[in-house]
């Protein structure tokens, strides 16, 4: 998958918060905010669950292929 945000980051890896890793699902989808340029990553987290952070919350760290969840 080569899906990229507004920054130029990867759609296609994994999601860090706290202890729990999800992983990025691929579906994702403009942000809705008004002013607001991310768009919205689709995670699976361990547990089942589905969440759609903003790409503008999180940051990306290259050298891992990961999201972190900003002050998560
Ligand atoms: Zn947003």
């Amino acid at each position: 998958m080569d899906i990229r945000d507004d920054r130029g980051h990867p759609v296609g890896s994994y999601i860090c918060a706290g202890k729990d890793t999800g992983r990025v699902v691929g579906g994702y989808t403009p942000c809705q905010m008004e002013g607001c340029r991310g768009v919205r990553i689709f995670v699976r987290w361990p547990d089942g669950s589905l969440t759609k952070p903003c790409s503008r919350g999180l940051t990306f760290n290259f050298d891992k292929n990961m999201w972190y969840i900003i002050g998560g």
